[in-house]
């Protein structure tokens, strides 16, 4: 079975550097800063929920196999516009409840 997702391979060596050395991601996004665009789905005064950047999964892979496989970033990760991006995430927050 092929595989019909187009996966680049991931900077494993890139993404240590600046997780060891660069500010916490997380705060970069909560506070809007540019250098992390991703995607928030949600958020409120406790919580926030946005699109991981390096995806492993492609949408609609069933919850039951994306356990683990969606941390393996060693086996590629799917590649994706930011504009493929924004359209995803409006498509999670309009199927979010109100
Ligand atoms: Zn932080």
């Amino acid at each position: 079975m092929t595989d019909p997702i187009k996966r680049v391979p991931f900077d494993v060596e890139s993404y240590q550097r600046r997780s060891r050395t660069g500010p916490c991601f997380i705060c970069g996004i909560v506070s809007r800063d540019p250098s992390q665009p991703e995607e928030i789905i949600y958020e409120d005064d406790e919580h926030i929920a946005f699109l991981a950047r390096f995806a492993a999964l492609p949408p609609g892979v069933p919850y039951e196999r994306q356990q683990y496989h969606a941390l393996m970033a060693e086996n590629g990760v799917v590649e994706h516009t930011p504009e493929e991006a924004a359209a995803l995430a409006a498509k999670i927050r309009k199927a979010l409840p109100s």
